[in-house]
């Protein structure tokens, strides 16, 4: 499935799940190791880990991510541990956890920083943006906001 697929197919889950327009990016995430999917706090986009789209269960993992989006753009409880969420998640039909491929990693709280050429980095620890400088590029670090990394 390609990075133009996978948004094809969110913005089809998002109306036909939801009836609510998906109005971001979606994308394919080489990196995401054992987590189904992540939602970006700051920016709004969905990724998704490229080795469970030939799941059965993938549509469930979209749908999930899908209520964190739709909740926190509607302001209501986004969270896991939310009465918002559960009811949501179950009324769509979407998947509770992702299924364990690999070996099992503890969810861990991501940041998500960017620098001044948008390079999206993500971190695990937070931490003061003048001291650090973009891998890539060198350019300076802003931080943009929260992972939902799950
Ligand atoms: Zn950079
Ligand atoms: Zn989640």
């Amino acid at each position: 499935m390609t990075n133009f697929e996978l948004q094809q197919l969110v913005e089809h889950i998002s109306k036909t799940a939801f009836h609510q327009p998906f109005r971001h990016r979606a994308s394919f995430n080489n990196r995401l190791k054992t987590t189904g999917g992540r939602y970006l706090l700051a920016t709004h986009q969905l990724e998704f880990n490229p080795k469970m789209a030939n799941l059965p269960v993938f549509e469930q993992i979209i749908k999930h991510e899908l209520t964190h989006y739709h909740l926190h753009l509607a302001h209501k409880g986004y969270q896991h541990k939310d009465t918002d969420f559960k009811q949501l998640l179950s009324q769509v039909g979407g998947i509770r956890y992702a299924p364990d491929i690999g070996q099992r990693q503890k969810t861990q709280h991501l940041w998500h920083y960017q620098c001044e050429n948008g390079h999206d980095i993500f971190k695990h620890r937070r931490f003061q943006v003048g001291r650090y400088r973009c891998g890539q590029c060198g350019a300076r670090l802003t931080l943009l906001g929260e992972v939902l990394n799950k």
